[in-house]
């Protein structure tokens, strides 16, 4: 168990975080809530390094949610360019409109407003109120998952899904000063992104080492449970993502089925991957092949 209390380790990440924090767009102080609510979207499946120049591109577009409310969803798929998962575009725009008809345009501050905005989760909610407003949340993503399964439980691994222990113990965490509690936020996320990482943590470089559970426990189980490394080649997934690319980059209807780019793909494969993303309504059927 760890040796120094909560309170102080929860500092150490604070302390370790003001020194550290990269220079990130979204964590200026002329940000908009707006800007937050996006970045925290986009960056939910997509390392920093390539959120960063769409983020800025969607700022420079649609500064605010009325803005991008009255654009074309086409154009915002468009603009997702290979962020990946691009039902997540789709939902920022309909977050957008939401935003407009029901708050006036303005990123609601209350949690159960956010939650009921379009494609906006318990994470997605904790993360705007934290961060958008400074407020005292428990942001849970799977960094500091991973920084207090290990520093204060002793576990290699989060669970797959998040359980109701882990919350409660991450609430028990937060700092009660709405300040700290984003600061804290924000530095046991970055921590896990720079150097509690999932295969190879830098437990040299961090503020917890003296005191991690898991460290104490000979750091076991590394190479277990993390084997979330499924072959991407040849999934639906990967093929999807090569079918919203030829549509992307096409100002016109598009055959799929007989695209050059597309040629080596399985036609049973292709036909079930344009069927799912008609039916997620990224794609559509015209009369001379398929557009965004
Ligand atoms: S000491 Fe190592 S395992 Fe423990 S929190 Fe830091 S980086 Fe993670």
């Amino acid at each position: 168990m760890p040796s120094r209390s909560d309170t102080a380790m929860v500092q150490d990440v604070i302390e370790w975080f003001a020194g550290q924090a990269r220079d990130l767009p979204w964590r200026h102080q002329d940000r908009s809530a707006w800007g937050v609510l996006v970045s925290e979207v986009m960056l939910q499946q997509t390392p920093v390094v390539r959120v960063e120049p769409v983020w800025r591109a969607w700022m420079e577009r649609w500064p605010d949610p009325a803005s991008m409310a009255v654009a074309g969803q086409a154009d915002v798929v468009r603009a997702w360019g290979r962020l990946g998962y691009p039902r997540r575009a789709q939902r920022l725009w309909l977050c957008a409109q939401a935003i407009v008809e029901r708050h006036g345009g303005e990123v609601p501050r209350d949690g159960e407003a956010l939650l009921a905005l379009p494609g906006v989760g318990e994470y997605t909610a904790a993360a705007v109120r934290a961060f958008a407003f400074g407020e005292r949340a428990v942001v849970l993503d799977t960094n500091v998952r991973r920084v207090i399964g290990r520093a204060w439980r002793g576990e290699a691994h989060p669970p797959s899904h998040l359980t109701r222990g882990e919350r409660d113990a991450a609430a028990s965490l937060v700092p009660l000063d709405a300040a700290e509690s984003a600061a804290w936020n924000a530095g046991a996320m970055e921590l896990g992104a720079l150097v509690c990482v999932a295969r190879a943590p830098r437990c040299d470089e961090c503020p917890l080492r003296s005191d991690c559970a898991w460290v104490e426990l000979g750091r076991p189980g590394l190479g277990e449970g993390s084997g979330r490394t499924q072959s991407w080649h040849g999934t639906d997934r990967q093929v999807r993502g090569r079918i919203m690319a030829v549509l992307r980059d096409a100002q016109e209807p598009v055959t799929v089925a007989a695209h050059p780019a597309l040629r080596d793909v399985d036609p049973g494969q292709l036909a079930r991957c344009m069927r799912s993303l008609v039916q997620d309504d990224l794609i559509r059927a015209a009369a001379d092949g398929h557009t965004l």
